[in-house]
């Protein structure tokens, strides 16, 4: 079972659990948090979840604290904060690096990661103490997945659900409808806690999921309701309606999500995108359909 905890320190080995130990990269920020959770799963044999961006001082402290033990690298998917230290790692260790590439790259992507063994859904990593069972979750990113540990029926969520951060969706492999039915597929698990790639330990996984669904039906509200507002218009116009509750320097990142609300409501044909407008030629405009639904849990 895991153990309660307090602030994360960058660079310092924290006891998560029997199993479980975290180490988190000194790469704090906005869209970081306290920075990428590393996590080391197993004594014995160990296996690294996430090893993080390549720092010197992160790397040299997930190769000391496994002594010389890590067999397997694993990544939750290959965005630059998650996956660019495996190498460093396997180069030290010789271990194999797990994970999924996004094809084609959609110029988000760390290119270093080079994949061992191409996981696949319902595929397990055992070890001498361990069995990691990888589920395969899109929404984030394409290629997202995230792995339960049976003994300790702990979740390593990645970028699925993180504590603090909201989650980009990032199309066009990222997609909202994917994103919140990978929060459904999470429910069938008998999940005792969520370890995120981002923030502190989250002991009530279905207050979490749940709380990731409201999240998106607000937003969700609030798109139609700058769709109604403006008429026919662009991802840029819509922006600064739909994100008014959001420090302005945080809309670059936020449109992202604005553009996933906007497929997933185009492909419930509840919106239309069209192109041209006599004032701005060619852009991409979007309208919500006549006699659009009102906004039913089920849809979500
Ligand atoms: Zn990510």
């Amino acid at each position: 079972m895991p153990i309660p905890e307090s602030s994360i320190v960058a660079g310092q080995v924290y006891n998560l659990s029997p199993l479980v130990r975290r180490i988190t990269a000194p790469n704090g920020g906005r869209m970081t948090g306290p920075g990428t959770n590393t996590y080391l799963v197993g004594h014995e044999e160990v296996a690294v979840i996430d090893p993080g961006p390549l720092i010197d001082s992160h790397v040299e402290a997930i190769l000391a604290a496994a002594e010389g033990r890590i067999r397997w690298v694993i990544v939750t998917h290959t965005h630059p904060d998650h996956s660019p230290a495996a190498r460093a790692i396997i180069d030290a260790t010789g271990a194999r690096a797990i994970g999924c590439l996004l094809h084609p790259d959609d110029g988000h992507q760390d290119t270093t990661f080079v994949v061992d063994h191409d996981v696949t859904h319902g595929e397990t990593i055992v070890g001498a103490e361990f069995t990691l069972e990888a589920i395969f979750t899109p929404g984030h990113i394409g290629n997202h997945f995230c792995y339960f540990l049976h003994e300790e029926h702990l979740l390593f969520a990645g970028d699925h659900i993180m504590e603090g951060v909201s989650v980009i969706i990032i199309p066009p492999t990222g997609d909202l409808k994917d994103f919140l039915d990978s929060l459904a597929l999470l429910r069938q698990y008998p999940l005792s806690a969520i370890a995120p790639a981002h923030g502190h330990l989250l002991n009530d996984p279905d207050y979490e999921i749940s709380k990731l669904i409201k999240h998106r039906q607000y937003r969700e509200q609030k798109v139609i309701s700058a769709m109604k507002a403006l008429g026919e218009a662009s991802l840029d116009r819509l922006l600064p309606l739909v994100y008014d509750d959001v420090d302005p320097e945080l809309h670059k990142v936020a449109r992202f999500s604005l553009w996933a609300h906007l497929l997933k409501l185009e492909r419930e044909c509840r919106a239309v995108k069209t192109i041209a407008s006599h004032w701005a030629f060619g852009e991409e405009q979007w309208v919500l359909r006549d006699g659009v639904p009102s906004l039913r849990e089920s849809d979500l």
